[in-house]
């Protein structure tokens, strides 16, 4: 049986319920997750997502950078920075060229709630539009 070099007290990624785990890993590699009794969400509780569906931490194709694309349509990697202030300089030209309500914010249920009212409080007061809608909304 593997022992974890150390295990991480973190939040699920899948959903917005934010149910509480316990990666446990060994050799840099999570090997195994169990739910969190210790809190007042999940109970130590976890769906088949939350429980199995961690390979793409490992993927070899995740995306860890930001890329930028050329103009031959190639991508590149780029910083924080860099992807950011392309980014903010974008949306602050539609913005002023079209009005803020030329500009959405989509939200998604693999965010924490916490992500999600901070992408509503951007919407709404640096862009300054009301425009923000989730995909978990029906
Ligand atoms: S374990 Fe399942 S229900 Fe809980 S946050 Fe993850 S995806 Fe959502």
């Amino acid at each position: 049986m593997l022992t974890a070099d150390h295990i991480v007290h973190t939040t699920c990624p899948y959903c917005g319920v934010g149910c509480q785990v316990d990666l446990h890993v060994k050799d840099g590699l999570i090997f195994r997750v169990d739910g969190r009794f210790d809190n007042d969400v999940n109970h130590g509780n976890l769906c088949v997502k939350g429980r199995f569906g961690y390979d793409f931490v490992h993927a070899p194709d995740r995306l860890t950078r930001p890329l930028l694309r050329d103009r031959e349509g190639a991508f590149n990697c780029a910083s924080w920075d860099e992807a950011l202030d392309l980014v903010a300089g974008r949306l602050g030209h539609i913005r002023d060229q079209y009005g803020p309500d030329s500009i959405a914010v989509l939200t998604s249920a693999k965010c924490t709630n916490e992500e999600n009212y901070l992408l509503q409080k951007f919407a709404r007061a640096v862009i300054g539009t009301n425009n923000v809608d989730h995909c978990a909304r029906l």
